[in-house]
């Protein structure tokens, strides 16, 4: 029999009705002899309204607090379904991530998981019963609560997983599986059953949100096997595994978006040697983290110089940029906020040349105007004005024969298929 760990996200737990469905699942699991831990992210929008809640009564929030505050969100859920699964006639126990020994850094509101101490979840399941742990949260080696950033429910539960043995990591969410595209923008996007830990990691970085970056990696550096499905249907969901000569070589895996960065540019910054340095210094001494970089070619010993960074870390990056203006007497900073990261991953675009030709093709046909561009070895990303990032990922998720429609004309026939 097997050691289970289930992880359920805030839609699948987001009101009594879906958190008793997701009692009697783990119940049944159970019944069927099991052993079984579940994972739960807070309810519906709770962590949303949570940070809406203490932004109004502070704009800066001190990040410790911001996580004692978030970190209540998944400890109503661990309680209300292990009440549900006592309804179903059968034990359960409740833990807060400090309680199984989640241990992490101090890095508030993104803490990295440093040790799981899963001695607590081994008890209570040699002692027969279901073990309901909250996601998203740990405990400093000298006590602070800790959040593991958004999304983080899914790093818990891998972290658990690893932690115990267990046999499978199931992400349960509220679509079945990782598809080629988010299916919420295109409707044709296609599920993918099983997928190599590097491709997933390049999807999820580069906005693939049904798999949280750091959960992926956790689950590559410790051999978990993830098992992405719905909690809604009984259909197999994706495979998260090492990759083997058995899987698809797809040339393109997929087209993620992310609208979660904004862009910096910082204007008429003198062409000289240790400028760039300057400007990423004052930026990373603001814990600002930053991601595409385009230096513009210099006019009159000026240049230009654009960034993207998280706009969870907008307050910050406006303060450095201040100081960087006057530090180099560049002429001002932008921020625009209104920006999309369109990216299209695939390991086969190594050896395919052109891939990037037709990506700026595509986007060309579709009117979309491209802003800065990156690449690295498996991926091309774009950066496009939010509104047409949508446009953008179907008109490459349709150029690169992504659509399912297309993808089941190349099925080759099995030997004695047809006529
Ligand atoms: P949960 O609350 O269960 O953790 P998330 O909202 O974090 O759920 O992740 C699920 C969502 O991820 C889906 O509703 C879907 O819109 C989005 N998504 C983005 N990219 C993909 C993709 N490539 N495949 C599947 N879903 C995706
Ligand atoms: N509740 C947290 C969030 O909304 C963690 C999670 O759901 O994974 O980001
Ligand atoms: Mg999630």
């Amino acid at each position: 029999m097997a050691v289970i760990v289930q992880k359920y996200g805030g839609t699948s737990v987001g009101t009594p009705e879906r958190i008793r469905a997701v009692a009697q699942r783990i119940v049944a699991a159970k019944e069927e002899g099991h052993s079984l831990v579940a994972v739960v992210s807070a309810m519906g929008d709770v962590t949303d309204e949570l940070v809406e809640l203490a932004v109004q009564i502070n704009p800066e929030p001190p990040e410790r607090e911001m996580d004692m505050l978030l970190a209540t969100g998944e400890q109503v859920s661990i309680a209300l379904l292990a009440m549900a699964i006592h309804a179903l006639g059968h034990e359960a126990i409740s833990f807060t991530g400090p309680q199984v020994g989640i241990v992490t850094d101090h890095g508030h509101t993104k803490a990295r998981i440093l040790e799981v101490r899963a001695d607590r979840v081994r008890d209570a399941i040699a002692e027969g019963r279901i073990v309901i742990v909250a996601g998203f949260q740990g405990m400093t080696a000298d006590g602070h609560i800790t959040t593991l950033g958004r999304g983080g429910s899914d790093t818990t539960a891998v972290a658990v997983a690893a932690g115990i043995g267990a046999d499978v990591c199931e992400i349960y969410t509220d679509v079945d599986g990782v598809y080629t595209a988010d299916p919420r923008v295109v409707p044709d996007a296609r599920k993918i059953d099983v997928i190599g830990y590097e491709a997933m990691l390049e999807l999820a970085a580069a906005g693939a949100a049904v798999l949280n970056l750091r959960s992926v990696e956790f689950a590559r550096n410790h051999g978990v096997v993830i098992h992405c499905r719905s909690s809604f249907t009984e259909a197999p969901g994706t495979i998260v595994k090492e990759a083997d000569e058995s899987m698809e070589q797809a040339i393109i895996s997929g087209v993620a978006h992310d609208t979660s960065e904004a862009k910096i540019t910082i204007r008429d910054v003198p062409d000289r040697p240790g400028v760039a340095a300057t400007v990423f210094t004052r930026m990373a001494e603001a814990n600002v983290n930053v991601d595409m970089i385009i230096q513009n070619v210099s006019e009159a010993g000026m240049t230009d110089i654009s960034f993207t960074t998280p706009k969870a870390d907008l307050v910050r990056a406006r303060k450095a940029a201040e100081v960087v203006v006057c530090e180099l007497g560049a002429r001002e900073w932008l921020v625009d906020e209104s920006i999309a990261k369109v990216s299209l991953i695939g390991a086969g675009m190594k050896t395919h040349p052109g891939v990037a030709a037709q990506m700026f093709r595509a986007l060309s046909q579709a009117g979309v105007n491209i802003d800065l561009i990156s690449t690295s070895t498996i991926r091309i990303t774009c950066v496009v004005a939010a509104q047409e990032a949508e446009a953008a990922v179907r008109a490459l998720h349709s150029s690169f024969g992504l659509d399912d429609a297309e993808v089941t004309t190349e099925v080759v026939p099995a030997c004695g298929d047809g006529e």
